[in-house]
């Protein structure tokens, strides 16, 4: 089924990991996809050529101009249908360590970042009175993690803003989710040590690390008209982590 056939789809840090999952699996939908990146061209333009209809947009969403400039570029190429917030970073560090500058890098990446990206892109929705949005969050904004305090605030602002931005937009047909996975093989958790890697595996019901298309396909499902009663939830895709 190709659900999503003539809509435009917005994924932020496209280039690698859970968001090139995304915008793939987007893609086979049926939706055209703006391929956001910050730095990687190269990753990015890998994505978007993997792509049949794509644009590529160059954009820092941790900035208003970014967010402006990204969500214009949607509109300017046919529309803005499906807003995934999937950039985000990590700066890990005990919390009696922890700088200012690690603190407000991720709040304002994350945090700050979707917040933003939803302002701008709920501007053209709005019009439009119709739209889907999914904030990728994560398990750790819903219970503790050693060395993330940053993050951890970041995850759990982006859970709560999910719930206000649902009840705002319910009435004018916009919906709006999140997705928290678990420990999922990307770059973010490649740099983790081998012996914490082996205890999260032992944590996890299911025994293994999630991939980023089995994420891939719970935002393609928010996004799509099966979840179309569907708003302001949180959706844990975790192997059973949270269970
Ligand atoms: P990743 O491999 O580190 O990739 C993150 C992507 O986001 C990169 O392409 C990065 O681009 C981009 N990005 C970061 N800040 C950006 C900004 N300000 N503007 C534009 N792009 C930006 O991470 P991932 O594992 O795929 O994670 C994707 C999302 O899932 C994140 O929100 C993460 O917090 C969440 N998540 C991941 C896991 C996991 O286990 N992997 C678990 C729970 C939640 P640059 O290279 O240019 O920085």
């Amino acid at each position: 089924m190709r659900e999503l056939e003539g809509k435009v789809a917005v994924v932020t840090g496209a280039g690698r990991g859970i968001g090139a999952a995304i915008a793939l699996e987007l893609g086979r939908a049926g939706a055209r996809v703006v391929v956001n990146y910050r730095s990687d061209a190269a990753a990015a333009e890998a994505v978007a050529s993997a792509l049949p209809d794509a644009l590529l947009v160059k954009a820092d969403v941790a900035t208003t101009e970014g967010c402006t400039a990204l969500a214009a570029a949607a509109v300017a190429w046919g529309g803005l249908d499906v807003l995934v917030n999937n950039a985000g970073i990590t700066r890990d560090n005990l919390a009696v360590r922890m700088t200012d500058a690690q603190f407000d890098e991720v709040l304002a990446g994350n945090a700050g970042g979707t917040f933003r990206m939803c302002r701008a892109a709920l501007q053209h929705m709005m019009r439009a009175r119709a739209g889907a949005i999914v904030n990728l969050a994560s398990v750790v904004g819903l219970r503790g993690n050693a060395g993330q305090a940053n993050y951890a605030a970041s995850k759990a602002g982006i859970i709560a803003m999910t719930r206000v931005f649902a009840i705002e937009m319910a009435r004018r047909n916009i919906r709006v989710n999140a997705v928290a996975p678990g420990y999922v093989a990307t770059d973010m958790t490649a740099g983790l040590s081998a012996e914490l890697l082996g205890k999260a595996e032992e944590a996890i019901p299911m025994r293994r690390l999630g991939t980023p298309a089995e994420i891939a396909a719970v935002v393609r499902f928010l996004a799509g008209p099966g979840a179309g009663y569907l708003t302001g939830q949180v959706i844990a895709v975790d192997g059973g982590l949270t269970a």
